[in-house]
């Protein structure tokens, strides 16, 4: 079966961490956000699978899972996170699309994907692969942008924003940038093997009048309390939400992790610069800590 290759938003060379995470103006955004993952990922875990790692922000706060990878498209921002976290054995670093995930079925017993679905044209695609890599009754932590927020609802009604923040269907922002619906959101996990277990709102207070009158710990006190509200309503730009894996898996037993991301065969042998698959014959290439499953 040929995997279809939709278009994708690459981060290669982007100063993304330093400009926006690491400039003091997104504080109350990472602080916020670390909260919401932390009441909704399991505490402990063998093996987890984060999804456009970026350049490291959250990798750190998976501190009870044995072995975490790291998946990012971009080569930056998989150095960069390498670079932030150090060569930890538990840590593993993977350079790959994931509308080809280059893992056997069945491997993780959790994964997260934060601020990177936005970014996908094709969502059942992307959790159909995600879905393929969990273990049955795996844990699934996805944030995504929320199109029923609150400013939206109001430049809607006020004749400020043409598209419709109720309507089901998707809206592209910008090339490559996605807000979603909420019902939309839990109908493609629904139709792709996952059941939502909790919602919770997040970044309520994202308005830079408030960040700029209100201190931040006030302002994160807040969301954290008003984020419960997420499972009864969604009016928030961002929403986190657990989804736990319904049905059977393959699952496999080895120690070994990877499968060819172009044929799909778990026969990859260990060569001296990286893995050939013996099906495909294709060089995966692994460098100073780096594993490439897509050719850069
Ligand atoms: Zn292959």
């Amino acid at each position: 079966m040929t995997i279809p290759q939709p278009p994708i938003c690459d981060y290669t060379n982007s100063d993304y961490q330093s400009s926006f995470w690491n400039c003091g103006k997104r504080e109350y955004e990472d602080r916020v956000e670390a909260i919401a993952l932390s009441r909704l990922l399991p505490t402990y875990g063998k093996i987890l699978l984060e999804i456009g790692a970026g350049a490291g922000r959250n990798s750190t706060r998976y501190h009870g899972y044995e072995r975490i990878f790291l998946l990012d498209y971009s080569v930056t921002q998989i150095k960069q996170a390498q670079q932030n976290i150090g060569n930890q054995d538990r840590f593993y670093y993977i350079v790959a699309d994931a509308y080809r995930m280059p893992f056997l079925p069945g491997l993780f017993d959790a994964a997260t994907m934060i601020r990177t679905l936005h970014h996908m044209v094709d969502v059942p695609l992307v959790l159909q692969q995600i879905r393929k890599v969990l273990k049955p009754g795996a844990i699934f932590i996805l944030e995504y942008a929320n199109k029923q927020n609150l400013k939206a609802i109001l430049r809607f009604v006020f004749g400020q924003q043409k598209w419709n923040p109720f309507r089901k269907e998707s809206v592209e922002f910008a090339q490559l940038n996605f807000n979603f619906h909420p019902s939309q959101i839990r109908d493609w996990l629904m139709e792709n093997g996952f059941v939502t277990e909790r919602q919770l709102t997040v970044s309520h207070f994202r308005l830079p009048i408030l960040k700029r009158l209100l201190p931040v710990d006030l302002l994160v006190t807040l969301d954290a309390m008003v984020q419960y509200t997420g499972n009864y309503w969604q009016l928030s730009p961002s929403v986190f939400l657990r989804a736990k894996v319904v049905g059977n898996s393959i699952v496999c037993s080895s120690e070994q992790f990877f499968a060819c991301p172009n044929c799909c065969s778990p026969n990859l042998n260990n060569v001296s610069d990286g893995l050939k698959c013996n099906n495909c014959q294709h060089l995966w290439l692994y460098k100073n800590g780096v594993y490439y499953f897509r050719d850069v």
